[in-house]
This record gives structure tokens, sequence and C-alpha cells, in this order.
């Protein structure tokens, strides 16, 4: 552990030739193998776990995969050691030493080189794995690959990989952007800021999906208040859960007994997670946040193989310092497997009273910060422990939308701003280029509907038309209509704020709206009448929109 603190202190590269820490930032050969002949894990003194896979073809390592939870050195020994066994024949791999690998790296801090001995011990014991299967099978000259986790035989078995891949493309194309929550431990608040991000998205107007993969603690549901829904199944999958617009899929709903999970054995649990991936029917989505199980391990690790292109990762920590080594291994974690990260976000930072409002620290404070900015990540924020957002979640209810006026909701919105970005930079839809594209010169127009026309009573419509005007030229150059958020109180004022709304057209409005309205800088013509928003924006062009008894003031 000392030397883990030591390597992942202020200057992680100390000691590090150029070649070591390229592997080390880069490793190569890293994931996992299948099929495989041969495979091998080991614990070294240190603790650290390293696994090797090997296919071999006419008794040469013909590939070779690594992984391992272990610090820096550990990942630079592996990747070298991968390197210089592939190509070579079974027996001389089994003899790569710890001073072939040192040799090969230039140098690596004199406590860590014992990681290089975890490797070459790692792939001699893969080499022996491969003759061991040799010896109870001498008649069968083993082919590249004829092992396989399930142990199925290999031809079968790659049809069956192939199709299943196959199947999770398919699910999972229609899906613009897919952004991984992750956390180095449990219990720092990783799926409170899934279901937050994904509740912001979706009051920001985008089609969300929240997907639950955390295996051994599938806590959605009940962050929700879901816990007792019935999963259904449709003509091509299961459904999603939908609450407030917001598709839900959680392994708990599957998951009644929650210590089922526990006693899987690795293979079960990855089976479970790859046919849950390509069985539910998510449709088109803007964005699936996918809440995965914590730390860098296998689960995590499965879970992003099996998706594949991911477009980002969020890493949620806490401020101890404890936490550090955790966020490194995460941000690690990620640029093996080439997610980008988005940003850490550092939660429970501080404590909100709930009597006065005043944020005070309890843990120190920053630590979030001082990694991002060491790793090189962006920073996305610090919320505060807030009663309200532990209130929100024993609720069932997403914190950001029923507190939507609080200083916490305002720092969770600020938070997942790079990942609306992601929408904003490549974005095909109509929608979203209107929704984040509006020039300064170009005024939006609210109107809630109902049949296509002005609807009289304003909270209660179903969609809103967004008009966007050039008052100079006085015409009119875009209309999107789109589905209005849940009905609840003070939450509209803030959804058409975020929709860059500058002047709402309405039949009739409740006092406390037109207040919070007018604190948000946008303004409100009362008492219109039923019209179609493009007479009712003509008319306010020319100036001859009449303004009336506020039609339903309740
Ligand atoms: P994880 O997914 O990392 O295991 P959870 O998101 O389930 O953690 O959070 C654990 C508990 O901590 C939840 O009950 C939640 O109410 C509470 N919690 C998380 N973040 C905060 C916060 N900023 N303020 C108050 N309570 C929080």
């Amino acid at each position: 552990m000392k030397v883990i603190e030591k390597l992942m202190g202020t200057n992680d590269f100390e000691g590090f030739s150029t070649q070591a820490r390229d592997h080390a930032q880069n490793p190569r050969h890293y994931g996992k193998l299948d099929p495989f002949d041969a495979h091998a894990r080991i614990t070294g003194p240190c603790g650290d776990t390293m696994e090797f896979w090997l296919a071999v073809r006419e008794e040469k390592v013909d590939r070779i995969a690594f992984i391992t939870d272990g610090c820096l050195s550990s990942r630079a020994c592996g990747s070298m050691a991968a390197c210089l066994a592939e190509g070579l024949p079974v027996e001389e791999a089994a003899d790569l030493s710890q001073e072939d690998i040192l040799e090969a790296l230039g140098g690596i801090p004199e406590e860590a080189k014992h990681c290089a001995l975890l490797a070459a011990n790692t792939l001699k014991a893969a080499c022996e794995d491969y003759r061991q299967h040799q010896k109870n099978n001498p008649e069968k000259i083993p082919s590249p690959g004829s092992l396989h986790a399930t142990g199925a035989p290999r031809e079968k078995q790659e049809n069956l990989e192939l199709e299943n891949r196959r199947q999770l493309q398919a699910r999972l194309a229609p899906i613009r952007h897919k952004i991984l929550v992750l956390s180095g431990k449990g219990g720092v608040g990783k799926s409170t800021v899934a279901v937050n991000l994904a509740a912001a998205l979706r009051f920001s107007g985008k089609r969300v999906g929240l997907l639950d993969v955390d295996i051994h603690g599938p806590s959605i549901p009940t962050l929700l208040g879901l816990e007792r829904e019935m999963i259904q199944a449709g003509e091509e999958g299961l459904l999603p859960i939908e609450k407030d617009g917001l598709k839900v899929m959680s392994l708990g709903f599957l998951l009644r007994n929650p210590d089922d999970a526990v006693i899987w054995r690795g293979p079960i649990k990855m089976g479970v997670i790859n046919q849950f991936l390509k069985d539910v029917e998510w449709g088109g989505l803007d964005y699936l946040i996918i809440d995965c199980p914590p730390g860098t391990g296998d689960e995590p690790l499965s879970v992003c193989q099996l998706i594949g292109t991911l477009d980002g990762a969020v890493v949620v920590t806490t401020p101890q310092k404890v936490a550090a080594v955790d966020v490194r291994k995460s941000i690690t974690f990620c640029r093996q497997l080439k997610v980008p990260v988005l940003g850490v976000v550092e939660n429970m930072s501080g404590f909100v009273c709930p009597q006065c409002g005043t944020l005070t620290p309890i843990l120190r404070a920053g630590g979030g910060q001082r990694i991002a900015e060491d790793m090189q990540v962006p920073f996305l924020g610090s919320i505060p422990m807030d009663p309200q957002i532990a209130e929100a979640c024993d609720n069932g209810q997403a914190f950001i939308q029923h507190f939507s006026d609080s200083p916490t909701a305002k720092i969770l919105r600020e938070v997942i701003q790079p990942v609306l970005a992601l929408d904003a930079r490549d974005d095909i839809s109509h929608t979203h280029k209107l929704t984040s594209t509006k020039e300064d010169n170009i005024m939006r127009i609210a109107i809630p509907l109902v049949d296509e026309k002005l609807a009289l009573h304003f909270g209660h419509c179903d969609r809103f038309a967004l008009v966007d005007v050039d008052p100079k030229e006085k015409k009119i150059v875009n209309r999107e209509d789109v589905e209005a958020p849940p009905h609840q109180p003070g939450l509209l004022p803030q959804w058409l704020a975020d929709q860059q709304v500058n002047l709402i057209i309405a039949g009739g409005m409740g006092q406390r709206a037109l207040g919070l309205f007018q604190q948000k800088g946008i303004q409100v013509v009362i008492g219109s009448h039923a019209d179609t928003p493009e007479q009712l924006v003509a008319d306010y062009l020319a100036g001859t929109l009449r303004e009336g008894e506020n039609l339903c003031d309740h």
C-alpha cells in the first residue's frame, strides 16, 4: 500500500524511464482474451493482482492479454511482459524473467521492481496452464483459442459471440451518447450523481435513458422510488420503466433477491450483464447514462467492453485523501479503455445547513480538484452534503427536479454542462441545434400548446412551440416543438430558462410562476387568445398582440 501511495504521489513517474512511463500510461495488450488457450491469475505480496491470457498457434504465443488492479509499475511490467512474449514459443515466453522485463523497460522505481516479478510469474503460470491442458488432452493439439469462458465448442461459440455482438450493437445504435458514471468505490454518491445527471439532461429536453448495471448494489430503483415496479416485456425486449419522461432500467428490477449477485461467479455475472444490455428496448435516445459497478475490476471492465464505444465518463469521488488513489485508478482505467474522461465530481464536499443554507467544510475539500489538475482532466464541481439530496433520495425523487431552485441544484446543473456540450458539439437533431445555438440577436418565444394552439392553462400543456424570431427583420426564423417537462411546481421556469427562452406568450398563469419567470429574466405576455403560434408571433412582431385578462390565474 505504501508503495502504491508513493507511486501515486505528486510525481507519479519519478524513477520511470520514458519507455516505462509510456507502457504505464498506454499499456499494450490490456484487456481479456476470449477465446483463449491458457489463463493464470496471481496476487503478489503487495496485494496487486495480475492476470494473463494466451492464445497459442503452432506452439507460439499467437495472442496475449493481461489486466492488473495494481499501480502504474504493475501496468508497465504487465504490458512489457506481454510485448516480449507475443510471438515467442511458449517455452521461451515461460522463461522470461523479472530482469528481462526490467531491462526492456529501462527503469522503474527500485521499490516497485517486484511488479516485474509478478508479471514474469503470472506469464509463466499461464504458459504452465497451457502445458497442463496439453498433458490432459495429449491427442488434441490445441488450436488458438480452443477454450472459452463458457466451455462451448469453438465454432459454435464464435457464432454465438458474433450474434451477441450484432444484437448488442443493434440495441445501442439508436443511442447518440453513452456516458459512464463511475467511482473507485461504493458509497460515494455515484448513483445519486447518475440519477441527477440523467434527470438534468431530461430537464433540458433531451431523450434520456438511465441504466443501472451496478450488479452488487443496484440502487437506482430505490433512488427513484421504483422498487415495486415490475419489468414488462415488449415485442422486441424488456421495456424500461418510465419516470417523468426518463427511461430507467436496472438490474435491481430483475434481481429480486439482492444476495443473488454476491454468490455468482465472474462468468455468470458477465453473462447476466451481457444479456441485460442486449435485451433492453431503449428506442432512440440522446443520452444513456450508465451507473457502472464501482472500482476498476472485472465488472466495470466487462461493462465497458460490452458497450463498446463510450462518449465519456464522469468520475465521482469524495474529498478525503484516501479517495485520491481510487480516482487515479478510475482515470487510468478510462484511459486504458480509451474512454474520454469528461471530468471529476467531488461529492459530499462540505455540509449545507438546512436552517441557514451555510456551507461548512467537514472533510478537507479540494482533493478532487487537485487530482483532476494532476491527471489533466476537467474538474466538474463540488457537490455539498445536502440534507435535501438525502431527503429526495429517501423519497425516491430526483433531487435536481424537486429542489430545482436550491443552490446545490445550481451546482449540479453546472456539473452537467460538459455532458450537455457533447450534444451541442455534434448535434444532428434540429431541436438540439435550436436550443444550443441560439444567436444573441435572435429572440426565442415559447408558447404552450394544446391541439396545435395556445394552451390557456399554462401549467398543464404537453408541449411548447419554441419560435425563434429576428426582431429587427420582424420575421420567424425557426420553430421547434418540444415536449414539456413533468408538471411540478417550480420546474418550468428553470426549464424554459435552460431553453434560452426570452418571452412567453400565455393565456393565463399563476402569480408565483409569473414571479419566477421575472426572476429568470423571462418576459411574459398574459391573456392571449387560443391561436396558432405563427399567428400569435406575427401579431407580437407587428405590435398587435393584445394582452388580456389573466385567463387562468391559479
Ligand atoms: P454509490 O452509488 O456511490 O454507492 P449512492 O449514490 O447510492 O452511492 O449514495 C449513497 C447514499 O448517500 C444515498 O442514500 C444518498 O442519499 C446519499 N448521498 C449521496 N450524495 C449525497 C449528498 N451530496 N448529500 C446528501 N446525501 C447524499
